[in-house]
């Protein structure tokens, strides 16, 4: 939802103020907010992209320390062509040992609206959980902590596994896919401001959840 050449922008957008950046909407907010909760830094919108097709593109994240770019994309059916175009044109075409700067080369993300809590979790809320996320091309991806540099990130499982800021190896029992729900979704208050979030992994308290709210439409 970030390009000016998209036909159309999604109707229910809400500019969200997080930070110093003002969001396009409330769900990219969040989703700055879910990268700060894991200690990754991001810029948005850092870069405009002429695509191979000759495409203009503006991806809504870059991940500096990872190689990675994000598009955050609501529920619906979300045009996605040029994040794909952009995921197989930076992919990288090493046929056996890569030795580029980012492992396969750079990565683009797709980021959903938040995977709802489980309903007897505690704190249960229809409308925080977990994040959700996919491989814009090529295989899935799932998220880990590095083990030597304690970098979280998403990497997909081509061989070898490998982080992608450090290069150092890390095993498969480490890596989460969205469904395992490891990965809390932190989200900005209609305030701007962030309800604290420490123990990135453990249940939602009712504390730090806060007053109920209705669920919008992202
Ligand atoms: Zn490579
Ligand atoms: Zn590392």
């Amino acid at each position: 939802m970030s390009s000016s050449q998209d036909p159309a922008p999604a109707i229910d957008a809400v500019p969200t103020l997080y930070g110093d950046t003002m969001f396009r909407s409330r769900l990219e907010a969040d989703w700055a907010a879910t990268l700060d909760g894991a200690g990754i830094q991001w810029l948005y919108e850092p870069e405009t992209i002429t695509l191979p097709s000759g495409a203009v593109y503006v991806p809504d994240f870059w991940l500096p320390e990872l190689g990675t770019w994000i598009e955050v994309k609501g529920p619906g059916i979300p045009r996605v062509e040029k994040t794909a175009e952009l995921a197989r044109s930076r992919a990288c075409g090493c046929e056996a040992a890569c030795s580029c700067r980012w492992p396969g080369g750079e990565f683009v993300l797709l980021g959903r609206s938040a995977a709802p809590s489980r309903w007897n979790e505690s704190g249960h809320r229809p409308r925080y959980g977990y994040a959700m996320w996919e491989a814009l091309w090529g295989p899935s991806a799932y998220f880990v902590t590095c083990p030597a540099c304690a970098r979280a990130q998403c990497i997909t499982l081509r061989r070898p596994w490998l982080c992608r800021a450090c290069h150092r190896s890390v095993e498969k029992q480490e890596l989460h896919s969205p469904v395992d729900r490891v990965v809390r979704f932190i989200e900005t208050s209609r305030a701007g401001g962030l309800f604290a979030m420490p123990d990135l992994g453990k249940p939602f308290t009712d504390e730090e959840l806060g007053p109920y709210e209705e669920p919008e439409e992202n």
